[in-house]
């Protein structure tokens, strides 16, 4: 959510930026931020790839953009190393010294040492995971349509999600709703040869919507003849074959890994005081406690939650209080930079909203719990108002309207992760394409 601060900035330091006085440099791996709470959605179609990035160049016009990856921070020297996209060709970092350091890098998959997983899993957090995987899944029942080898159409029909969060159950949830939708397609793929299973190692799912509508979540998946094994985990993927502590055995080709987040790996390669979970320690005024001239804010940052009832409580990691901190991180660089006085960060959760597919979802959210279309339906409001600019909004709304008209999309487009196999093949060389449509 750095673009939120760097968007404040530029906004709040418009003279000083007009008077060349200050300079805001941005540094990002891709030139787009990703609304990741709508990646569920364009898993499913519902919202095309481009509509759930914001595109950086075109937003921060005063900003100068860094395509490239903070490597290490020498906090006491004020010099970033920046690994550029032509790095790779020129063998050369780039230095970036600065006055004022912004850290926003969010989080990363935690993964665990299990047999296959590193091989065959697959992970839902970036923009290109989500469309993978829904080609994937077309894909997949494509295999399954094409053969009559009761193994292989097993274990093409059989996705496995493990990490009832967030991402687990809304990836799961919509890319169900669309295959069953597309199952209407196939003359030889019905929706009850598809096996869609859940794994969480706790006994419950969605905890951010609460005990009572985390059971609702549960209760509405089975319906739908999800198989969701709660307090079981998965032991290994090794071979295809993925083996749950359960004692349960299940060929497939897909296994969707969404057991938790750690902060970014970029976090320890600074000079910054950590916490025991290694995320940065922060004062409610969201500085970096202990340095000078450092913010943070987001996943990477451990900020006190001063509403918590509890004392020592810190903000969960996720985009209500991401959005919020990084809005007031850039009015507090500004007040610094003018000597002003500095704000306070102090947001009571006000509850979560999830989606479960199409007209389906949970929510509790003011204190209210909301299940079906209603919650499914705040869930698309609240979104929309949170997703950065105007003409994303716009766009989000156009799409949502017209998919109300038209049937759904059920085209697999995996072809084009292997835009060079089509001319490798005319040019007499081997395709590249894995025909087996491994993630
Ligand atoms: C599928 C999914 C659904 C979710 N749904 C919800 C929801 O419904 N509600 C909710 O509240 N939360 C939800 N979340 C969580 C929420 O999206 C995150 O908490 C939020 O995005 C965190 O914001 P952030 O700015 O800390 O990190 P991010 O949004 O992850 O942004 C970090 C940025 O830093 C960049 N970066 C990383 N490393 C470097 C580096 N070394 N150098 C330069 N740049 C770097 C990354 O490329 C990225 O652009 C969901 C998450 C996922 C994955």
């Amino acid at each position: 959510m750095g673009l939120y601060t760097a968007l404040r900035l530029q906004r709040k330091l418009k003279p000083e930026l007009q008077r060349g006085d200050v300079e805001i440099v941005v540094v990002s791996p891709d030139p787009y931020m990703t609304y990741q709470p709508f990646l569920p959605e364009a898993t499913a179609g519902n919202i095309s790839p481009r509509h759930v990035v914001v595109p950086l160049r075109r937003v921060l016009t005063e900003c100068r953009l860094l395509v490239g990856e903070a490597q290490s921070i020498d906090h006491a020297k004020r010099v970033a190393t920046v690994a550029t996209l032509a790095t790779q060709e020129t063998g050369r970092t780039e230095q970036i010294t600065y006055d004022e350091l912004v850290l926003a890098p969010g989080s990363v998959s935690r993964t665990l040492p299990i047999p296959g997983l590193a091989d065959h899993g697959i992970g839902f957090k970036t923009v290109e995971e989500a469309i993978g995987l829904r080609n994937h899944v077309i894909e997949q029942m494509d295999i399954a349509s094409s053969t009559r080898d009761p193994a292989i159409r097993d274990a093409a029909l059989t996705f496995v999600f493990v990490g009832g969060g967030y991402a687990g159950v809304e990836a799961l949830g919509e890319l169900e709703d669309m295959a069953r939708f597309a199952a209407r397609y196939y003359h030889n793929v019905k929706r009850d040869d598809m096996k869609w299973i859940l794994v969480e190692a706790t006994n419950r799912i969605l905890p951010e919507v609460g005990e009572e509508m985390g059971k609702y979540a549960v209760t509405e998946l089975r319906r739908r003849n999800i198989d969701v094994r709660m307090e079981t985990r998965l032991e290994s993927c090794a071979d295809r074959i993925a083996v749950l502590s359960d004692g349960s055995r299940f060929p497939n080709r897909t296994v969707v890994w969404t057991a938790g987040v750690k902060p970014h790996p970029i976090l320890a390669a600074t000079d910054l005081p950590l916490n025991e979970h290694g995320r940065l320690k922060c004062t409610p005024q969201l500085t970096v406690d202990g340095a000078t001239h450092a913010w943070a804010a987001g996943d990477a940052a451990a900020v006190p939650d001063l509403t918590a009832k509890e004392p020592g409580k810190e903000t969960a990691p996720n985009a209500q209080h991401a959005v919020r901190q990084a809005k007031l991180l850039g009015d507090n660089i500004a007040h610094a930079l003018r000597g002003e006085e500095l704000e306070t960060y102090a947001h009571k959760y006000v509850g979560s909203v999830a989606s479960l597919g199409l007209h389906k979802g949970v929510a509790h959210i003011y204190g209210r719990k909301l299940k079906g279309y209603p919650a499914w339906f705040m869930h698309r409001a609240y979104h929309l108002s949170r997703v950065p600019t105007f003409n994303r909004k716009a766009r989000v709304l156009a799409e949502w309207t017209l998919a109300g008209l038209f049937k759904r999309e059920i085209v697999s487009l995996g072809s084009l992760e292997h835009p060079r196999a089509e001319f490798e093949l005319a040019a007499g060389g081997k395709p590249s394409r894995d025909p087996k449509g491994s993630s």
